[in-house]
């Protein structure tokens, strides 16, 4: 390539990064894998290495990648929060420390670590107690979001044993791989785009503008830095990690101290099936020069430091055969076809299915039946269908088509105008009423036990059921007859069945399988609704009301209970004795009713989370912004643009100690 073309083509991959650079750390939400993102970085660092006068300050492959965004107040590092850099081989880390052992003119050890992939975070506690979190944004500058990390459970608020003055401490904030799982398939239940992987979850839940929001995403927190660890007399990184968990900061505890590169290889090898079995997902080492003085002397580059290099597992990515597209009918009768693939090893487990979600999906990708695939687990656990190996395709397949008939009941499928699904409008389609009882014993559901899928099959198939209300009136006789059952799991099952009617108002509401009502907007609609009945009776304008939910799921929920069907469902419910009114604990009044609180700044006495559960607990309602229908904000310290933003619009702000009287007073009132 001759150096005009370079040119062109460096400003080329410099756009195309920016702009996934933009989705993947503003948006959350990649376009491309990072497997194909580090090809592009790889392409370009490769071109600015054969000409060097093309490289400027403003190339991504001379930055750290995010940027902080507006809605969060910005922090400054003191200390830059870097990047890694990678290696992808044996070889290339070899070189790595090839080059320490030049610069320093010594073999030296390393810790090897695995890298959690998760979204970096700085924690700053003072005297103890932590006072302030954030993101890395740019390096530099970093986006403030203390109140949404005193949210997650694993990070403490004060630290073990007392450190005086300013401690900073980095770490990584991330998402188990089953929170991640549980989280896309609410979100899919609510028709929300879906999380790639779990570094994208956990990024876009610790950006969340409302605290209430992370605080349910279910985060978790290991810290493996302390910033100025050398003024602390700490000698080495290994020392660090040791006198971190000391303090009562969770960290991994996979580390290890490497003495030669044959000890960093094996510790590679280990790790490389192994770490599949953690709860998280890892996705590479960092090997890091243990001893922090030498650290020093190697310093950094404007993107990562000279001592430390991730050595990145390769994608798990493998190719295998469609044997078949199946097509699976929902509860709400829509229609997802599912490759069935040649079993194959990937992540750790043998995968044969993977969701092919619905037709334009399968357009998309172009996937056919006898294909050779591409497949891999999104967070390691999710199988997908990444793409088509297209020259192993056979000649004259037929593209796939979506059946015209429901393979369950042959009704008719359509495809409504703005839905990506095709469906089964048949309301008695077995497999819907099937899956419709699937939902409703699950466990966010009536959590009935003993109810499972072969069960429900048979009771379908011998007409037992029509309407989930028919599973109150099982008999016992009814019961003992069907295959595998005795007299005794009869029995069993009955009392289980008795044993849910009692369950919570939110349970009850998720459970009858509301299209977009998963269990998150399930528990809003029982908390603010208080029973089915007189959620039954709710216009699209008062759910619209709730913060966290939106026209769609206000006008299912509508339409859900218009229909004469459910309502007569729901009424023969009420009447087999199935609880339809939310329970509060004794001590929770409705005092505050009509109340509505805002927060800014911190609190001394208790979270901003625990403070807005006491709010809702006593009747109020919080919310995140402040308007002219807000009651009271509470202003605690440092607080921020809402404050100014109530006393433009004249509404009325209180103190912590006012926040807290009132709370007593309306207990004891
Ligand atoms: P990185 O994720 O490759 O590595 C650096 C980070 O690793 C550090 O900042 C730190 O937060 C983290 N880390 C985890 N465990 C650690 C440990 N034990 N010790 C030290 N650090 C540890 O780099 P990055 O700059 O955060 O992100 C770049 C990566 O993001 C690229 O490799 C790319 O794959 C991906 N990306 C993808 C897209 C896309 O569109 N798919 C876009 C941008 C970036």
């Amino acid at each position: 390539m001759d150096k005009a073309a370079a040119a062109r083509r460096i400003e080329e991959l410099k756009r195309e990064i920016a702009r996934h650079d933009y989705l993947y750390y503003v948006l959350d939400s990649p376009e491309i894998s990072d497997e194909e993102y580090d090809a592009l970085m790889r392409e370009l660092r490769a071109l600015e290495e054969a000409y060097p006068d093309l490289r400027t300050p403003d190339s991504p492959t001379q930055r750290v990648g995010g940027m902080p965004v507006d809605e969060f107040e910005h922090v400054v590092h003191e200390v830059p929060m870097l990047s890694l850099d990678n290696v992808f081989d044996l070889g290339e880390l070899k070189s790595f420390c090839d080059r320490v052992s030049r610069a320093l003119k010594e073999e030296v050890s390393y810790t090897a670590e695995l890298k959690i992939d998760g979204v970096a975070v700085s924690l700053i506690y003072e005297d103890g107690v932590f006072v302030r979190g954030s993101t890395r944004g740019d390096g530099r500058v970093g986006e403030d979001v203390t109140a949404n990390l005193r949210t997650v459970k694993s990070m403490p608020l004060r630290l073990m044993k007392p450190v005086s003055g300013r401690l900073e401490v980095r770490g990584e904030v991330y998402m188990q791989k089953k929170d991640f799982a549980e989280l896309n398939a609410q979100r899919e239940e609510e028709g929300e785009p879906l999380f790639a992987n779990p570094r994208n979850a956990a990024a876009g839940s610790l950006r969340q503008l409302d605290p209430s929001i992370t605080a349910k995403r279910h985060l978790r927190v290991f810290v493996y830095q302390a910033v100025n660890a050398v003024q602390r007399g700490l000698k080495s990184q290994y020392e660090v990690l040791q006198w971190l968990k000391g303090l009562g900061l969770p960290t991994q505890g996979t580390e290890r101290l490497c003495d030669s590169f044959d000890e960093l290889t094996k510790y590679i090898d280990e790790w490389r099936e192994k770490r599949f079995a953690l709860p998280y997902v890892t996705d590479g080492v960092v090997v890091k020069v243990d001893d922090l003085a030498k650290q020093e002397i190697l310093g950094t580059t404007a993107k990562a430091p000279r001592w430390a290099v991730a050595f990145k597992y390769p994608a798990e990515e493998k190719r295998t055969r469609v044997k078949d597209i199946e097509i699976s009918v929902g509860r709400t009768g829509a229609l997802t076809p599912v490759a069935i693939l040649e079993p194959v090893r990937l992540s750790g487990t043998i995968v044969q299915r993977a969701s092919l979600h619905n037709e334009d999906e399968i357009r998309r990708k172009d996937v056919r039946v006898g294909d050779y695939v591409w497949v891999r687990k999104a967070g390691e656990i999710i199988p997908e269908v990444v793409r088509v190996d297209k020259e192993a395709r056979r000649e004259g397949s037929p593209p796939f088509e979506m059946p015209k008939e429901c393979p369950a009941c042959g009704s008719s499928v359509v495809r409504l105008p703005g839905e990506a699904a095709h469906r089964c409008l048949n309301r008695s389609c077995p497999a819907q009423i099937k899956e419709g009882l699937k939902h409703f014993a699950s466990r966010s559901g009536m959590d009935i036990q003993g109810l499972g899928e072969k069960l429900i099959d048979q009771l379908v198939e011998k007409g037992f059921i029509r309407d989930i209300a028919d599973l109150y009136t099982l008999s016992e006789e009814e019961l003992a007859s069907l295959e595998r059952m005795g007299k005794k799991s009869a029995q069993n099952l009955i009392r289980a069945l008795e044993a849910s009617k009692n369950r919570p108002l939110a349970n009850l509401i998720y459970a009858l399988g509301i299209r977009y009502v998963g269990s998150r907007v399930a528990e809003l609609l029982a908390e603010n609704f208080g029973s089915l009945e007189r959620l039954m009776e709710a216009t699209e304008e008062e759910i619209l009301q709730i913060e966290g939910i939106g026209p769609r799921i206000a006008s299912s929920v509508v339409s859900f209970f218009r229909d004469e069907a459910n309502r007569r469902t729901i009424e023969r419910l009420i009447a087999l004795g199935v609880k339809t009114r939310l329970e509060r604990p004794a001590l929770e009044k409705d005092v505050w009713r009509g109340l509505r609180f805002v927060f800014t700044g911190e609190l001394e006495r208790a979270t901003r989370l625990e403070a807005e559960n006491i709010v809702k607990s006593l009747g109020g309602q919080v919310s995140s912004d402040v308007s002219r229908k807000t009651s009271y904000v509470v202003v605690g310290k440092n607080p921020g643009s809402k404050l100014e933003r109530a006393v433009n619009l004249g509404v009325k702000t209180i103190d912590e100690d006012s926040f807290w009287r009132m709370v007593e007073e309306a207990k004891e009132g």
